[in-house]
């Protein structure tokens, strides 16, 4: 590591290429294609047997694909054993020793790749201290909590300074509150590390927090790869919209190349018409403007009559029904006391949504 603790230059891009991984009639991985950028933070996000572990697997060497080629760099790797592909490794269980010490866990990759008694205690504790456990080396693991066990494999992961670390559900055993601590902790520990990191997780708000791109993935392919911002603003199918952030979502209707909702043309800034089937009208419940500047003609108009509003606290929730028996619902911030900006029930009122948060997709962009 240099003066500042960043290790100099080494983080690698990673290209999947047309990766397929079959277990009997099932395609874990059909024709999976990625790249990761030198340094990036990438997450795989999807459902539960979507195949992120099997393409984390794959990258690590321990799932041999069908067919398909995998460069760290611009070596292919899909030959090469996984003890000399040179990646770090966190798991959900700590997969730690219980019976060594936290020194000797950390130590054991510079072990095994035969580094200096030396060497290996400077290493060991730099590695320590990056992850706030300075002074813990000469404890037993099964004296730890949790997180405590979790920062130890982070430590281990990144002891020999590897250009790539692979995270699968590293934080799902922990409690939230811990958990979203140790999002923050390991975004600020990607920054100190020259690491290209790919992390699996299937909370959308943890790969929201965390990532520089995220690729959505289903049934053993891409749905999406794109910045959270985008992935959330801009879904390409309903799939994503739905996993990604609330939404109320309404069936349009394609006609003449625009999409109608109860006969009205929407306006909007999706592209659409080249998958088939039926297309939807995704809405952010939080982008719907109560009581809209009518003179914007940027403004799709949604009117309709308050059914329902339920208090939380710092916002409410109104449940509107627009249309024959179309239900949407927008989020209105508590405001200060006697202004009165929540509606009251059975009132007729007028929600905006702008053009460009007007979101039109297909069921899958597959
Ligand atoms: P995820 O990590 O997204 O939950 P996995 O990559 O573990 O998904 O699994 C993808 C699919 O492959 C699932 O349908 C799973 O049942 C199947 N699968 C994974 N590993 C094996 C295996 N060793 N043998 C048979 N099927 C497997
Ligand atoms: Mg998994």
């Amino acid at each position: 590591m240099t003066a500042e603790g960043k290790t100099a230059g080494q983080s690698l891009p990673i290209s999947v290429r047309n990766v397929v991984k079959a277990y009997g009639p099932l395609r874990a991985l059909d024709d999976m294609s990625i790249d990761v950028r030198a340094g990036e933070f990438m997450t795989l996000l999807g459902p539960s047997g979507s195949g992120k572990t099997t393409l984390l697997m794959a990258l690590a060497g321990f799932v041999s694909p069908e067919s398909g080629s995998i460069r760290f760099g611009g070596q292919e790797m899909v030959t090469v054993p996984p003890h000399k592909r040179g990646v770090g490794m966190v798991f959900q269980s700590y997969a730690l020793f219980p019976f060594m010490s936290v020194e000797e866990n950390v130590a054991y990759p510079l072990k095994i790749r035969r580094v200096s008694a030396a060497d290996q205690k400077a290493r060991v504790e730099a590695a320590l201290e990056l992850v706030q456990l300075g002074g813990y080396g000469g404890r037993r693991v099964h004296q730890l909590s949790g997180g405590q066990m979790q920062r130890v494999a982070l430590a281990r992961a990144m002891v020999f300074e590897p250009r790539i670390i692979l995270m699968d559900e590293p934080l799902s055993a922990l409690d939230k509150k811990l958990r979203e601590q140790m999002q923050i902790e390991l975004k600020a520990l990607h920054r100190k590390l020259d690491a290209t990191i790919v992390y699996v997780t299937h909370d959308q708000r943890e790969a929201l927090t965390m990532s520089d791109r995220i690729a959505v993935i289903n049934q053993g392919r891409i749905a999406q790869l794109d910045t959270p911002e985008a992935l959330y603003r801009r879904p390409k199918s309903l799939f994503v919209a739905d996993f990604i952030g609330e939404s109320v979502v309404l069936p349009v209707v394609l006609h003449d190349g625009a999409a109608t909702l109860n006969g009205c043309k929407l306006k909007t800034t999706s592209s659409f018409g080249s998958a088939e089937g039926p297309y939807h009208l995704v809405i952010r419940p939080e982008l719907l403007e109560l009581s809209p500047d009518s003179s914007d003609g940027l403004m799709n108009d949604l009117s309709g009559e308050v059914r329902e509003v339920i208090y939380q606290g710092d916002s409410a929730l109104v449940l509107v029904r627009v249309g024959v028996d179309q239900e949407i619902s927008l989020r209105v911030p508590a405001s200060r006391a006697g202004s009165a900006s929540i509606p009251d029930i059975a009132q007729r009122i007028s929600l905006g949504l702008h053009a460009e948060d007007t979101i039109i997709v297909p069921e899958t962009a597959l």
